[in-house]
């Protein structure tokens, strides 16, 4: 395929995470492309960077935990060319209102702690949820989706008091499927994720995407914000940048939310599972002990980062959450920008903030194989 200049066609790719690596990957594997890569930020790998922390001297996720879940195999299969796997099981434990923690999602031991009851199976569970929940048939917010699994009091204090936080925003304005990211549990299933697949990367995620930008027909370019001046020297450009940004807020800006990390050397960290939530109502929401995840290395306490949501204003203008809303205006507003981007032949927009999508890491894989093997169709 010749582009523009009467050689290989020239693709620009703006974002070296997820969405904008597979797509790197492909285009260069298909030998029809010249690929060159940029991000603003000094390192590959997006929000999955986990370098050696050089205070701790072990390996932590930079943006927040990462934890690699799917049941789509073939994005397995995909992704195991450049990494190998350990098996990895995430559990989470939030600290209840009485100063003691128990696993979350809510299963059969957290209400056991949570009210010092003994239920002593599934089944008791169960009836005891059926004696404070709140039926409802088709919830249309996450406040109904939870009371009627849950009830009043437990989705607030587990949900309610969280969300608040994480989100700026109720529950009774958020969609449903925000917290129905968390499985429903009666028995005693600690597990966070039911996903088939539940792994981490080997030697971690900047190993993996070293080796899948690794390829002679790829240029990457580091420290190397997006300027609409590049866009004439590419046949196409796939951009990873918030939409609403790359059209200069001609709608007004789209909501995100952002996070910022507090990292503690040497703190006394007392839980035997990696991350504790902090269902409370105190800024923070979790606190991750690095060295309970696999490859990390360093002793537990070392190193522990807890997290603060806040308005990406706050945060150097870092947009890690598309928020969307019940209301819908979010989702409409960011329709408008998909219409205008529909105008501009050469670029894709890709990844969370260039579709607006709280993609999962898979997600975002299979998003872009699917981009570029149509890419590589269209232009063939
Ligand atoms: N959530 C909550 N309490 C918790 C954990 C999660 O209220 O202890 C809600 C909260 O709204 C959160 C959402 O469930 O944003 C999804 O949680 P998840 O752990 O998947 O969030 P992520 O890891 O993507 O930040």
């Amino acid at each position: 395929m010749r582009g523009i200049y009467g050689e290989l066609m020239r693709v620009l790719i703006v974002g070296a995470g997820f969405a904008g690596g597979v797509i790197a990957r492909e285009l260069a594997a298909s030998n029809r492309f010249r690929v060159t890569v940029i991000d603003k930020r000094d390192h590959i790998a997006g929000n999955a960077y986990d370098p050696l922390h050089p205070q701790s001297g072990s390996r932590y996720h930079k943006y927040g935990p990462h934890i690699f879940h799917t049941n789509n195999s073939p994005i397995v299969d995909y992704l195991s060319r450049f990494t190998d796997w350990v098996p990895y099981q995430h559990k989470v434990r939030a600290i209840l209102p009485n100063g003691l923690s128990a696993p979350m999602p809510i299963n059969r031991a957290t209400l056991n702690s949570h009210y010092g009851v003994e239920l002593a199976d599934e089944q008791e569970m169960k009836d005891f949820l059926d004696g404070v929940r709140k039926p409802c048939a088709s919830p249309g917010n996450a406040l109904e989706y939870l009371q009627s699994i849950y009830g009043e009091e437990l989705a607030e204090l587990f949900f309610g008091r969280y969300t608040r936080k994480m989100w700026g925003l109720e529950m009774a304005d958020m969609p449903v499927a925000v917290v129905a990211r968390l499985p429903v549990r009666y028995g005693d299933d600690d597990g966070y994720f039911d996903d088939q697949f539940q792994i981490m990367p080997a030697q971690g995620y900047l190993a993996l995407f070293e080796r899948m930008l690794d390829h002679p027909a790829i240029d990457i370019r580091l420290d190397t914000a997006f300027s609409r001046s590049m866009e004439s020297q590419f046949d196409h450009v796939f951009n990873s940048m918030p939409i609403d940004e790359y059209f200069d807020n001609a709608f007004g800006p789209l909501p995100y939310r952002s996070i910022k990390f507090e990292h503690r050397f040497d703190e006394p960290y007392k839980y035997d599972v990696p991350t504790v939530n902090f269902t409370d109502t105190e800024k923070y929401t979790r606190k991750t002990a690095w060295a309970l995840y696999p490859g990390c290395g360093g002793e537990v306490g070392d190193h522990v980062t807890y997290e603060i949501p806040c308005s990406y204003e706050d945060n150097n203008m870092e947009r890690y959450y598309p928020i969307k809303t019940v209301d819908g205006w979010p989702q409409r507003r960011y329709k408008q920008y998909a219409e205008l981007a529909k105008e501009r032949q050469n670029m894709t927009f890709i990844g969370r903030c260039g579709q607006y999508v709280y993609y999962d890491m898979h997600q975002a894989v299979a998003n872009s194989l699917v981009i570029a093997r149509k890419f590589i169709e269209s232009t063939g």
